[in-house]
């Protein structure tokens, strides 16, 4: 997903009045914009960067496997900074880091304290993006900007009990899009909702394990052990057809449909009131796949403006779990 970072990155700066150009490699997981901006991007401001950093340098730093400590320390001389944060790009070469930071971690922030390098009144913090044990691009990042968790890839384990992977996606989903108070209020027993195209029950299941009450809606087979939680009703329908007799809490979607026709009925339902909140997964095409994200979202957008309803979430993220897809969540008063 390179191609559609970078072309992300290139809009949405250009949009802002910034002059330069983006440089990426296909899987080489990181998309370079070169240039200047009066304003820059946090990272969830886009749908397609695990993490935005903004560099201190054009190149990457260079260093010998004995020695990596004094390059860095000698790159971040002149500045004083919050901490020191290592990440690496999601590639196989950036993944099999973690042994390695957990060897420099210490030895390098303790260095950094040595040579006055660390304030914890500091504003930003360094920010290293390694691509392998050799080299690191350099750059600085404020928390709030970045995901807090590394690479901006929660941790989740996978439940033994759920009926499917997918469930991984709704829950990162929950993560990404709500805090713990959101996730608090809105995540609990008593609380009603429906799920699209919801066999074998995966995104069922998180619902579930929230305590929520769930219908749901798919012409395939329930996973027997979450039906025997008696929080689920199965309807065997079209989801395109099916509305429920009061309105519910929560409308969750990953039916394998047209993005367009998918991001129309989200927005019908939330329109006519059915729901007051939808997280939905959008199947993306090959080719057009931030053009089609944005359609879907001046789809969303004229349909609620027309139905008189004020739009407080629409945000879209292509999660970790996420594979050519992305996941949106929207929110109406
Ligand atoms: N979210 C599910 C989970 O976590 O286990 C997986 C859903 S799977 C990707 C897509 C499901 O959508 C399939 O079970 C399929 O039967 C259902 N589906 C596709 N089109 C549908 C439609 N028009 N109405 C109802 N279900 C539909």
């Amino acid at each position: 997903f390179e191609r559609e970072c970078a072309m992300e990155i290139e809009r949405w700066l250009g949009e802002r009045g910034a002059d330069g150009y983006v440089k990426f490699e296909k899987l080489g997981g990181q998309a370079i914009w070169i240039g200047k901006s009066p304003v820059w991007p946090k990272t969830r401001d886009l749908i397609f960067s695990r993490q935005v950093v903004k560099l201190i340098d054009k190149k990457p730093l260079y260093f010998e496997a004995k020695n990596r400590i004094s390059p860095i320390l000698t790159a971040l001389e002149g500045q004083s900074y919050s901490a020191i944060y290592l990440d690496n790009t999601d590639t196989n070469d950036g993944n099999s880091m973690v042994d390695l930071f957990s060897q420099l971690q210490r030895p390098l922030l303790s260095a950094a304290g040595k040579a006055n390098i660390l304030n914890r009144e500091a504003k930003q913090r360094a920010h290293l993006v390694f691509v392998d044990g050799t080299e690191a691009w350099l750059g600085i990042s404020e928390p709030e900007d970045t995901l807090k968790w590394p690479m901006g890839i929660p941790r989740l384990k996978m439940p033994q009990d759920a009926p499917s992977r997918s469930t991984l996606k709704l829950a990162e989903a929950f993560a990404y899009f709500m805090d713990k108070e959101e996730q608090a209020e809105w995540l609990r027993e008593g609380l009603t909702a429906v799920d699209l195209g919801a066999c074998p029950g995966g995104w069922t299941y998180q619902l579930v394990k929230h305590g929520l009450q769930v219908i749901a809606v798919d012409n395939g087979a329930m996973n027997e052990k979450i039906m025997e939680s008696g929080l689920v009703e199965h309807i065997k329908a079209d989801g395109f057809v099916y509305r429920p007799q009061r309105p519910v809490h929560w409308l969750v979607c990953d039916m394998v449909e047209q993005p367009s026709r998918v991001a129309k009925l989200m927005a019908d339902w939330l329109a006519d009131g059915d729901a007051g909140r939808a997280m939905f997964n959008l199947k993306l095409p090959m080719k057009t796949r931030l053009d089609e994200v944005e359609l879907c979202r001046e789809i969303i957008e004229q349909r609620l403006k027309k139905a008189g309803k004020k739009i407080t979430r629409l945000e879209f993220r292509q999660l970790y779990h996420d594979r050519e897809e992305v996941t949106a969540y929207l929110v109406v008063q």
